[in-house]
């Protein structure tokens, strides 16, 4: 090649891959919804992964340790019990790395979200969603008699591989530190699987000697903020469990705030009207919950929330007048701060 052209393609930028745009997602301040606080409040936007959510990191990083460690070969299969964020990342990766996917869901699913995961090339596999959950019948059940059926098969299982938690300790964690020069003070994260909060919150833990304070929210229902409360359902997607996951390390968040719908619903609308941002339930819960921890703070507070989807997966519900009225939840998105919605 000659110099001149070298020196042309040196110039031209572009990302190897869609692999390569995972992550390095921006912080931004929160001007409207914070009033009355002195801290700053700053998001972290995930919904600018490629796949829409913070879930692209650990797919990434789920398929490259299968690959090095040979679970994964070159045609193989990844098979996994999700229908969500989890699912939309693995099929993406299996895309580009040249696997088959296939994702089991049960029936309670949307259509859409069995759709994007079949755009992605993945087949998805449904089963019904009222059987216990260890019947053979159960989308666990269904997983695993796929995984051992399919030659090449390889089941990530993202409540229980550490290679969930590290992708944050390794990427989520330092970019936390980095983009805030040091400076954050407490940052709020949602549990699901409890990955981003144990490997994000272990690491800000380590690079600050303990300094940076590492708060959960919690839905209201759900087992983390309290193991002896009473457990019961609740419609916010992605965070909270009835069981404590392999890949959630209790002894890292330093406090728990719990959030119940109504009040993670009425933050969501109100993120997209006055802040700008279309975003997930789970945001708006750990908003709620980031307000809360900011709310006593002073001017050097420096809050980090991580906000872990797009809205546009909540549409037809969250964000539908009818859905929620349906579901008991009132829908002032005036920006009132005195607003309150009530369940
Ligand atoms: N919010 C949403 C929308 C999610 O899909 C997830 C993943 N379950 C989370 C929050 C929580 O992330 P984690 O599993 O790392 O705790």
């Amino acid at each position: 090649m000659s110099e001149a052209l070298n020196n042309v393609r040196n110039s031209v930028k572009y990302a190897e891959s869609v692999l390569d745009l995972i992550g390095n997602t921006p912080l931004v301040k929160l001007n409207s919804v914070t009033a009355g606080i002195r801290a700053t409040v700053l998001a972290k936007i995930e919904f600018t992964n490629p796949g829409g959510s913070i879930k692209d990191r650990i797919a990434a990083s789920l398929v490259a340790e299968a690959e090095r460690s040979g679970k994964l070969q070159p045609g193989g299969t990844i098979v996994e019990p999700t229908s969500g964020n989890t699912g939309v990342g693995l099929a993406m990766v299996a895309a580009i790395r040249g696997y088959s996917s296939v994702f089991v869901a049960p029936d309670k699913v949307g259509q859409s979200k069995r759709d994007v995961l079949k755009a992605y090339g993945a087949e998805v596999v449904v089963t019904a969603t009222n059987v216990a959950p260890d019947s053979p019948e159960s989308y666990y059940g269904v997983s695993d008699r796929i995984t051992s059926e399919t030659p090449g098969a390889y089941k990530p299982n993202q409540f229980a591989n550490q290679a969930g938690p590290a992708a944050h300790y390794d990427s989520t964690g330092p970019e936390i530190w980095h983009d805030t020069d040091g400076k954050v003070t407490h940052v709020v994260i949602g549990a699901g699987t409890g990955g981003t909060i144990t490997g994000t919150g272990r690491y800000l833990h380590d690079v600050s000697e303990g300094r940076v304070k590492v708060i959960a929210a919690d839905p209201a229902g759900s087992i983390y903020a309290d193991h002896s409360a009473k457990l019961h359902g609740y419609y916010v997607e992605g965070v909270g469990e009835d069981m404590i996951p392999d890949t959630y390390d209790p002894s890292v968040p330093d406090g728990f705030v719990t959030v119940d719908d109504a009040a993670s619903f009425e933050m969501t609308r109100r993120l997209a009207v006055e802040e700008g941002l279309l975003v997930g339930g789970s945001s708006g819960m750990a908003v709620v919950a980031a307000l809360e921890t900011a709310k006593d703070l002073d001017e050097d507070g420096v809050v980090v929330v991580v906000l872990p989807d797009s809205g546009r997966g909540y549409i037809d519900k969250i964000f539908n007048d009818q859905w929620m009225a349906e579901h008991g939840f009132t829908t002032s998105t005036t920006g009132d701060e005195d607003a309150t919605a009530e369940a």
